[in-house]
């Protein structure tokens, strides 16, 4: 689950660690507001308006402005909000800005001499262990630093069991080029992110810029957190930061009834059991001539409910041509699950594009016979070729 800048920012805080302070808004009202009272407790004279959306890129879409006064800062916003913000990480679609984050400006005018690093913490899987990868190359740009000089981008691996030693902390600042009390506060950043990753159970986090100050301070200018959709039940107050307007509506929809969706962009809907059937069925399709528009599991329990709701997750998807069911009958009989897709079809009532049902597995013939005694057009097939040979035609036919 992705979280918004200004969450992530205020967990980050929890944990000790220093940040870019701020304030959410939803109207330019508001933002004028907050921004007076930052001018009160901080003394800033300068704002940063940050649009909150799921997506990074924002300063070279627009959506990080710096405004000069209180009433400016209420401008920006005001032109901010509703827009629709497209960044390099958006696609060309954009999103619509709903909240934008008034933080105080850091970067002190006129001073050359902050610098900006970059520092992430993500999970090796193939080590097991955590990394910590960092660059004194942070800002705007490190996509292009990972690409043309990906010798300036470093990575310290962490044991799980030990946690980030003090003498890693002591080299990462090292690297950085820090001394003095800039290195200090280096170590504490250094501990408090680390601190954050691991009580949030969180799969990323990345902060690009870490920003050390002319006067030494080290803050986290922007956060990007993502957390473990597995370990969320046990953070309800985590749970609670989840913003849907964030998330592609059919799948949140097929969260509800437990579907495990992926929207993809192809024009071939696909409905299996198991994950490791429903990649080789993607397969099938691209070799058949098509693509697959959707990744769905429905898991071990294929009933007239899944199965329906299946159909219409997939349905509202207009870029579908043809839907693939390709389900084997291990534990649930084929029989059950042929009557399930019948009465789903149904239920739904006419399907306007072609439906090839493969059912394998326990009881699979007396399955074919019941999708093929139905009366509907459905198609059934028995191998794995010929479903995907009857969905070639069934584009082809269109
Ligand atoms: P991103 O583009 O979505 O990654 O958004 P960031 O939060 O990283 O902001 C983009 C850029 O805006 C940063 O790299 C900074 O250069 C700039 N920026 C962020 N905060 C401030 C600020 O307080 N003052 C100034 N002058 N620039 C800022
Ligand atoms: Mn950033």
């Amino acid at each position: 689950m992705n979280i918004h800048e200004f969450q992530g920012k205020s967990l980050l805080k929890a944990y000790n660690v220093d940040i870019q302070e701020g304030f959410v808004a939803e109207t330019a009202d508001q933002a004028v507001m907050i921004a007076r009272q930052m001018q009160e407790k901080f003394g800033t004279g300068y704002f940063v308006v940050k649009a909150q959306i799921h997506a990074g890129g924002r300063g070279k879409g627009g959506g990080v402005k710096l405004a000069k006064s209180v009433d400016e800062a209420g401008i920006i916003a005001g032109r901010m909000l509703g827009m629709n913000l497209v960044t390099p990480q958006t696609g060309p679609a954009g999103r619509k800005v709903n909240k934008v984050l008034i933080a105080q400006d850091v970067y002190y005018p006129g001073d050359a001499k902050h610098e900006e690093f970059y520092v992430s913490l993500l999970l090796n899987r193939k080590s097991g262990r955590y990394v910590l990868m960092y660059s004194s190359e942070g800002g705007m740009d490190i996509e292009q630093v990972a690409e043309k000089t990906p010798g300036l981008i470093f990575t310290e691996e962490i044991s799980p069991l030990t946690g980030l030693q003090p003498f890693q902390a002591r080299k990462i600042a090292f690297k950085l080029g820090l001394s003095g009390t800039a290195f200090k506060n280096m170590l504490k950043f250094l501990e408090g992110i680390y601190e954050t990753f691991i009580s949030c159970d969180a799969q990323l986090l990345e902060i690009n810029p870490v920003l050390k100050t002319s006067d030494d301070r080290v803050l986290a200018v922007d956060c990007k957190l993502i957390l473990d959709d597995n370990a969320l039940y046990r953070h309800q107050e985590l749970a609670q930061m989840r913003d849907i307007n964030e998330e592609d509506p059919v799948e949140v929809e097929a969260g509800k009834y437990s579907l495990n969706y992926v929207r993809l962009d192809g024009n071939v809907g696909c409905m299996v059991n198991g994950a490791g059937l429903a990649m080789a069925t993607m397969d099938i399709i691209k070799l058949s001539g098509g693509s697959p528009a959707n990744f769905l599991d429905v898991g071990g329990g294929a009933n007239k409910d899944t199965v329906e709701a299946g159909f219409r997750i997939i349905l509202k998807d207009p870029a579908v041509k043809a839907i693939l069911i390709n389900i084997f009958g291990g534990i649930v009989r084929c029989d059950r699950v042929a009557n399930g897709v019948v009465e789903a079809y149904k239920s739904i009532g006419e399907i306007k594009v072609p439906v090839i049902v493969r059912l394998q597995g326990t009881n699979a013939t007396e399955a074919k016979e019941i999708i093929d005694k139905s009366g509907l057009s459905v198609i059934s097939a028995t191998s794995f070729r010929e479903a995907a040979e009857k969905v070639g035609a069934a584009l082809s036919s269109k």
